[in-house]
């Protein structure tokens, strides 16, 4: 009986996976095939400075409109983009278009504006990245200064010193550097110190209950740890008026979150920004 038993597991369990490499092949396909069809879209989450109030930044974030299947979060494709090698189109296109972005604010009138894009290790890891990057900033007439890219800390540490390599070439090329989701990815101090970067992204999972002692214990840490290595710190995932207060109250430099707004499209971004400047002008 048990081992009838264990031969219908064995069956059941061939079928589930055979289903899961189908899925991932077909994903495989029409994500391939969305780069070109003009499915992606970035969205723009407005970045907040906590002592002027002044929206300062936004950080890209990419969603696929499928045809079907309608808006897939980008946790949903980036692991397959990413196993496949199509993160290096899709990122490539991820970065133009942000630059697309920042061009548009120049001819309204807005400078200084940070758009901040996410990497992955694998871009990171391509031999010609930061040279095809200044191609891309020359071409596309943007200052290398207000264009940001994330990687998170977990990706750093894969493999720490090819990582600072390619952090060093990047900051020469003039754009700025940061390290998300920190506190998760277990960095060691020395190499913390070392890695070029100007901001840290305090993660959201350390935020996200700001009133128990524990959780505001390590934000704080986070938040004077990046200070004394001289570098400024997000926090995201700011959802609460609480969360806030608390983080004007310890100098965080600066937020994002639902509090203030979610991710908008371009146009909307670019609203928000004009009104900003002249509420303040
Ligand atoms: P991330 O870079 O840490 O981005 C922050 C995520 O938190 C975003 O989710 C954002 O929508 C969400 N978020 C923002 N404010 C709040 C809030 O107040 N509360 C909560 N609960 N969530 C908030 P999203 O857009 O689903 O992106 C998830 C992850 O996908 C990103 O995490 C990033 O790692 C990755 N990703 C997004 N776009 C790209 C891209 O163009 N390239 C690469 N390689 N990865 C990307
Ligand atoms: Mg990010
Ligand atoms: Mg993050
Ligand atoms: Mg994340």
């Amino acid at each position: 009986h048990a081992k009838a038993m264990g031969k219908n597991n064995c069956q059941f369990y061939s079928v589930e996976l055979n289903q899961a490499v189908h899925q991932h092949l077909m994903l495989e396909a029409s994500l391939s095939r969305a780069i070109g069809n003009h499915e992606m879209v970035l969205g723009y989450q407005p970045k907040v400075d906590l002592r002027t109030g002044k929206v300062v930044g936004a950080e890209a974030l990419v969603r696929w409109n499928h045809p079907e299947n309608g808006m897939v979060p980008p946790d949903e494709f980036i692991p397959v983009a990413e196993e496949t090698g199509l993160i290096v189109p899709l990122g490539e296109w991820v970065i133009v278009e942000a630059c697309g972005a920042l061009k548009a604010l120049d001819k309204l009138g807005v400078r200084d504006f940070v758009i901040s894009v996410n990497l992955s290790a694998r871009q990171l890891r391509q031999r010609q990245f930061a040279a095809g990057l200044a191609r891309t900033l020359k071409r596309m007439e943007v200052d290398p200064r207000n264009l940001e890219l994330e990687v998170t800390e977990s990706q750093l540490m894969d493999q720490p010193e090819e990582a600072m390599e390619a952090l060093a070439e990047l900051k020469a090329l003039g754009v700025r550097l940061s390290i998300d989701d920190f506190g998760t990815g277990y960095s060691s101090l020395s190499h913390l110190q070392k890695f070029p970067v100007d901001y840290i992204k305090i993660d959201r999972s350390f935020l996200g209950e700001v009133s128990h002692d524990g959780h505001a214990v390590i934000t704080r840490a986070i938040i004077a740890l990046g200070h004394s290595l001289k570098l400024k710190v997000i926090a995201e995932g700011v959802e609460t008026l609480e969360q806030l207060t608390f983080l004007r109250a310890h100098e965080c430099d600066q937020m994002q979150g639902y509090y203030f707004s979610p991710a908008l499209s371009q146009h909307s971004l670019e609203e928000l920004v004009c009104s900003d400047a002249r509420l303040r002008d």
